[in-house]
This record gives C-alpha cells, sequence and structure tokens, in this order.
C-alpha cells in the first residue's frame, strides 16, 4: 500500500461505521440552502496586499459520494458547511455563511443595523458585509454584537466599523460581561503553545482534497487575515437585561463559563428569532478543545440551555446561531435546543457515574454509550467535540490528570519511558515489525504507539517514521471528527515533510493593544527564565500616567511578582509612562532608548534596571516539536 490510500481495514471501519448514519434525514440540507439571497462570484478573499486570506473554492472537491480516504459523516458535514452566501432567516434578519469558521449576522433596524460576530479576519468580514448591503443596500451600523469572547466571533469587527465610529457614540458595541479580559488573556498567557497546537487542529499545513484537509466541523477552516478588536462600550451582566436598538428590542440571557467564559444568548421578541451565541451548534462542542484551553462545564452548559427554553421556547419560531444554519418551526427548534442540552447532560452525568464505579477517562470514552436518538439526530454528532476527548474532559474537571493508580503519577517522560519500552522489545527493528503486523492487522492505535515509543528512542528511524505517518493517516482518513482527522493528518504530514511550525500568527496588534497593565507584567513574568534568574533581585516601579495607576514589580526567586500601589517604591528605578508604551516595550515595537530620547518613556533612576530584566527573559518557540521528541 502507498500512502494517501485507504487500506482495506479503514475502508471496513468506514463501512461499519456509515451502517448507523442516519444518512435519510436530509433535513439539514433545505436548512443550510433556505432564504438563499444571493453569493459572491468569487469565494476568495485576499487582504490589501493581495495574499488569499480566505478560500472556499479550495472545497470545489466536495462533491458527490465522500472518497474512501474520508469519513462519509465528515465529508457530508463538509458539503453543508460551503454552502454560502447572504441568506435570510426571518424578513429583517440576514446571516452571511462560508465566510470564515463562523457565521455573522445583521438584524435591520428602523434606519440601520445591528451586526452580531464579525468572523476572524476585518478582511473577510468586509467581503461578508459588502454581499450584504450589495443586496440590502448601505445603511449605517448602529450596533455591534459580540456574543462570546472568542476571536471569530469578533476579530473582523474593523473590517466593518473604525475606532471612530464607536469614539463617536455612532455605534454601540454591546459584548457579555467579562468579554475583555477573557478576549485577551486565552491569546496572550498560553497563546504560542496554543496556536501551534491550533495549527493541526485546524490542519492549517495540509492540502485541501479528499486525502487531506475536508474542513474543521464547526466551519471549514479559519481565516488568515488580520483580526481586530475595539473594546465594547455596553456589558451584559444579567439575564433579562434588555436594550432597544434603533427599534429592535433584544432580551439578554448571560451564559458564563458555558462554550466560552463570557458568553450570551439573546432573544429579537419581535422577529421570534433567537440568537445562541455558540452554545448550540450543528455538532457536538468542545467540553475541551484538542489546541488546549481550560476545561469547561458541561452541567452549566446544559443548565443555561434548560433556562433559554424555559425563557423564549414557548415563543421562538426560529434558532440561529454564530456557526450553521439555523433552524426553523417552534417544535423543532425547541428540539434542537433541548437534544443539544441533553447531549452535554447525559455526557456530564454518565462520565461520573462511570466515575463513581471506578473507572478512568480513558476507560469511560471507550464504555460510554449515545442513546440512540441522538444517534439519529446529525446535529449530536462529533464533528468539533468527541464523546471521546469530552469525556476525558469530564474527568480532568473533577478528577485532574492523575488516575489514582499510583503506578502512573511518577512515570518516566516520553524519551526515557519509550527507550526502555523499545529494549524491552528487543530493540527498534524488532518493535518496527511488531508495530507492521499491528498495521497489516487494522490495529492502528496500537502500531501508533508502539512506533511512537521508537520514534522517541530514535527521531532518525526512517522506517519507523514511514510507518507511523502512514498509521496516523488511517486513523485521520476514518474519523468522522474534523479536529481529530486535522491532527493525525497533521502529524503524518510532519513525519513526511518535516515541522510547519505555528502557520497562523497569534499575536495581532490590536490584540496585544487591549492588554491591562497587570496583563504586560503577567505576560513578562511567564517568560522569565527561572534558573538564570533564581539569584537576580530587580524591583521597579511604574507610573501609568493615562490610568493614574502606579505599579511595583519585584524579581526574586527568579518570579516576578506585580501590585498596585499609592506611589512609587522609594530607592527605585521608576518609569513614567502610557499603558500604549508599556506595551511597546514588551512587546519590541518601541525602543526604550529612542522612547527616553523623545520623552515617551521619563525615567527616573538607572534605565538599565529594566535591561536587566528584559535579559533574564527567554525566546518562546513557535516550531516546538510534537510528533518527534
Ligand atoms: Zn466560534
Amino acid at each position: 500500500m502507498s500512502q494517501s490510500q485507504a487500506t482495506e481495514a479503514t475502508r471496513a471501519a468506514i463501512a461499519t461505521f456509515a451502517q448507523d448514519l442516519p444518512i435519510g434525514d436530509t433535513q439539514d440540507f433545505e436548512d443550510a440552502e433556505r432564504g438563499f439571497v444571493a453569493r459572491s462570484e468569487t469565494r476568495q478573499v485576499r487582504n490589501a496586499e493581495g495574499r488569499v486570506v480566505w478560500d472556499l473554492d479550495a472545497y470545489r472537491f466536495l462533491e458527490g459520494r465522500a472518497p474512501d480516504t474520508t469519513n462519509p459523516s465528515l465529508w457530508r458535514q463538509g458539503q453543508l458547511l460551503i454552502k454560502d452566501g447572504l441568506f435570510e432567516v426571518v424578513p429583517g434578519i440576514y446571516q452571511l455563511r462560508g465566510y470564515d469558521l463562523s457565521v455573522m449576522s445583521v438584524i435591520e433596524g428602523d434606519t440601520g443595523v445591528i451586526v452580531v460576530d464579525p468572523l476572524i479576519s476585518k478582511e473577510t468580514a468586509a467581503a461578508a458585509f459588502e454581499l450584504y448591503t450589495a443586496n440590502r443596500g448601505q445603511r449605517p451600523v448602529v450596533a455591534m454584537i459580540y456574543s462570546h469572547s472568542h476571536i471569530d466571533h469578533f476579530g473582523g469587527v474593523k473590517g466593518i466599523l473604525t475606532d471612530d465610529d464607536v469614539a463617536s457614540g455612532r455605534t454601540q458595541v454591546i459584548a457579555p460581561e467579562g468579554f475583555m479580559d477573557y478576549a485577551v488573556s486565552e491569546n496572550v498567557f498560553a497563546g504560542t503553545a496554543m496556536a501551534r497546537r491550533a495549527g493541526y487542529m485546524y490542519g492549517a499545513a495540509l492540502d485541501k482534497g479528499p486525502a487531506g484537509q475536508i474542513g474543521a466541523g464547526l466551519g471549514q477552516t479559519t481565516s488568515t487575515g488580520e483580526p481586530t478588536l475595539i473594546p465594547p462600550t455596553v456589558d451584559i451582566g444579567t439575564t433579562g437585561q434588555e436594550l432597544t436598538i434603533d427599534g429592535v428590542r433584544i432580551v439578554f440571557q448571560v451564559t458564563p463559563g458555558t462554550e466560552a467564559p463570557a458568553e450570551m444568548n439573546f432573544y429579537f421578541p419581535g422577529f421570534k428569532a433567537l440568537c445562541t451565541a455558540e452554545n448550540t451548534s450543528h455538532t457536538l462542542h468542545n467540553i475541551l478543545t484538542i489546541r488546549g484551553a481550560e476545561v469547561r462545564d458541561a452541567r452549566a452548559w446544559a443548565a443555561y440551555l434548560t433556562e433559554t427554553v424555559d425563557l423564549w421556547g414557548g415563543d421562538l419560531e426560529v434558532v440561529f446561531a454564530s456557526h450553521h444554519w439555523p433552524t426553523w418551526g417552534r417544535e423543532r427548534a425547541v428540539e434542537f435546543l433541548e437534544m443539544q442540552r441533553d447531549m452535554y447532560s447525559y455526557v456530564h452525568d454518565q462520565t461520573l457515574r462511570l466515575m463513581n464505579q471506578g473507572y478512568i477517562g480513558a476507560e469511560i470514552a471507550e464504555m460510554l454509550q449515545v442513546p440512540p436518538a441522538m444517534e439519529a439526530a446529525w446535529h449530536t454528532h462529533g464533528y468539533y467535540g468527541s464523546i471521546s476527548h469530552n469525556v476525558k474532559a469530564v474527568y480532568q474537571r473533577y478528577m485532574g490528570w492523575y488516575n489514582a493508580n499510583p503506578s502512573t503519577l511518577w512515570p518516566h517522560p516520553p524519551v526515557e519511558a519509550a527507550r526502555r519500552y523499545v529494549a524491552a522489545m528487543g530493540g527498534a527493528d524488532a518493535a518496527v515489525a511488531l508495530a507492521r503486523r499491528a498495521f497489516d492487522e487494522g490495529d492502528y492505535r496500537w502500531a501508533a504507539e508502539v512506533l511512537n515509543h521508537v520514534i522517541f528512542a530514535d527521531e532518525s528511524h526512517a522506517e519507523a517514521r514511514t510507518l507511523q505517518a502512514d498509521t496516523l493517516e488511517q486513523i485521520g482518513f476514518g474519523a468522522e471528527n474534523g479536529t481529530w482527522r486535522n491532527a493525525f493528518l497533521s502529524g503524518a504530514h510532519e513525519l513526511r515533510h518535516g515541522q510547519f511550525g505555528t502557520p497562523t500568527s497569534a499575536a495581532a496588534p490590536d490584540i496585544m493593544g487591549a492588554l491591562t497593565v497587570e496583563q504586560v507584567f503577567g505576560s513578562i513574568g511567564i517568560r522569565i527564565d527561572g534558573p538564570r534568574a533564581w539569584n537576580e533581585h530587580i524591583v521597579l516601579s511604574w507610573v501609568v500616567t493615562d490610568e493614574d495607576t502606579t505599579h511595583i514589580i519585584e524579581l526574586r526567586n527568579g518570579t516576578l511578582n506585580q501590585r498596585r500601589a499609592n506611589a512609587a517604591k522609594p530607592g527605585t528605578t521608576t518609569f513614567t509612562l502610557t499603558r500604549r508604551a508599556l506595551i511597546g516595550l514588551v512587546t519590541g515595537m518601541l525602543d526604550l532608548g529612542a522612547a527616553l530620547a523623545d520623552g515617551t518613556v521619563v525615567c527616573d533612576g538607572d534605565p538599565a534596571d529594566l535591561g536587566r530584566l528584559v535579559a533574564l527573559l527567554a525566546p518562546v518557540d513557535p516550531n516546538f516539536a510534537i510528533v518527534t521528541p
């Protein structure tokens, strides 16, 4: 067998899987096309320099029957997700779909429009909004709503609005309480590691095609233009809070700690239309994404959806969200909401039931059986989240990484363990022979485990690398979950062609510019090289003029502590500057010498004290190894 073809075993596994799919239910295709108004001629979006930042045309191959290198359920999801264009949800509410990972909605008021969730990049948001105005006319944007704190729901804001639109009061920006903290922190503290892992999750380096990337389940992929951010002007902090904007009445339900730490659903009584942000979608969502994040609370998520149905289930006629297509009709919409709720509730409760019988996450993930009604509904299938990794996430939320078996409490780390396993298997060649037998028998999970030991013991073992790439690829071909497929195929890609690093950049200037002073010092603290710094003692005072605050940072024992103070600490070097200038110094956009010379930064004391601190910072590595040691 050559690479990039499905083996007999993979084809058989897919055929068995496909037997249980509700193939006769084609309602989603109807819903994904309902209300179609127009689509743009080109499905590519370019930035100002001409670089393609979004390319839906690359998915033209998603036609007809699923090839044997793909799971037919994920193939079908991709076919639905490339139905792009401007769609009418109900008269007065429109959606732009197929312009990014997420979906943008437009609500028409008396004189202008309210925009919900402006995609990831300013380029894709502008292109989508252009399709709207070309068909519905130029109208002022009176309000922007960010449904939650993830970048695919705010990043494109400057494709539609300017800072001045908001500063002048022409446009209000509405978001759930806590939005700014989470919008910024998620991209900063763990940003480098998460961005590298996100490259795997979305298959950013893979060719699009039947043997490559075919989608991500939630949307096809992420756009790669410029993410931007305009801070909200109106906070939504309580359920039942109402706003009437340009004649449009909106009632909010806050849902903190669900799909995002700051998130909200909202209802438009005049349209009998409910927007559920990302709390419901046409997939089982993630309790913990495989790129990494703080684990989410499935129980709270389910409880909020019960509240949603109680609040508006008796009145609504359509439910739409910021991914995928709407669900029309009260009965179907409520059933959809309740089924989504049941799915999170079921995964949570059944994991705990089995946990309290002594099973660990890895066991429960194999044991958990989905109710037939859920199996028969497409939208509860795991295209983005999976039962397997969500069960482990619930276990982790309650129990952490340790499974209570002390023989796993202090194992050797991967390379040390690998050397010993390979020796025990009779050496690398014998281990590869063992793995090849497992591969030939279709036991790809075991082959992957054995080969991983060989590669971690000797990363130059060419045969192990080749066979591991083939192995991961077969698992990827069979996966219903888009992020799993992308991860397996990305691993195969790196083993064959070398590391692809982090194809999408994490830190956009607009988002870095929104850091609070505390977040700036926190982001310095996590870069201190502990062992090099542990004999140093540095205390610096910072007067931040535009915020009228004073901060003292102290490096001792290799750790940087910070606190607010009433005044600079006597006898310490004190820097007086704006928050923007502080961010400039930290990001390297502002040179300290130049800033001191032109007065942007004023220093009382020895500016070299800051240089001593900067010298202790370690670089981050956006190219770190994943499938090799
Ligand atoms: Zn999203």
